[in-house]
C-alpha cells in the first residue's frame, strides 16, 4: 500500500508527528497535548499555544477566503 501522506508537522513544536491528535484542525503531537492540557490560562506558556493556534486559523481562513475569490 503506498503511502502519499505528506509529513505532518507538530504545530506547535513543529516537528514531523507519525500519528498526530487532531484538535480544531490542527496536528499536534502527543508531547505538546500533554502541554497543552497541563498548561492552565493562567501559564506563561499559554500564550505561545494560543499564539499558534491563532495562526494557524488565520492561515486557514486566508486559504479559505482566496480560494472563495477565485470562483
Ligand atoms: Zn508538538
Amino acid at each position: 500500500m503506498t503511502s502519499t501522506t505528506a509529513a505532518i508537522h507538530c504545530l506547535v513544536c513543529n516537528r514531523p508527528v507519525a500519528d498526530p491528535l487532531w484538535i480544531l484542525g490542527a496536528a499536534v503531537c502527543d508531547r505538546c497535548e500533554e502541554l497543552l492540557v497541563a498548561t492552565g490560562a493562567d501559564d506563561p506558556g499559554y500564550d505561545r499555544f494560543v499564539e499558534r493556534f491563532r495562526h494557524f486559523w488565520h492561515g486557514l481562513a486566508a486559504a479559505a477566503g482566496s480560494s472563495e475569490a477565485r470562483q
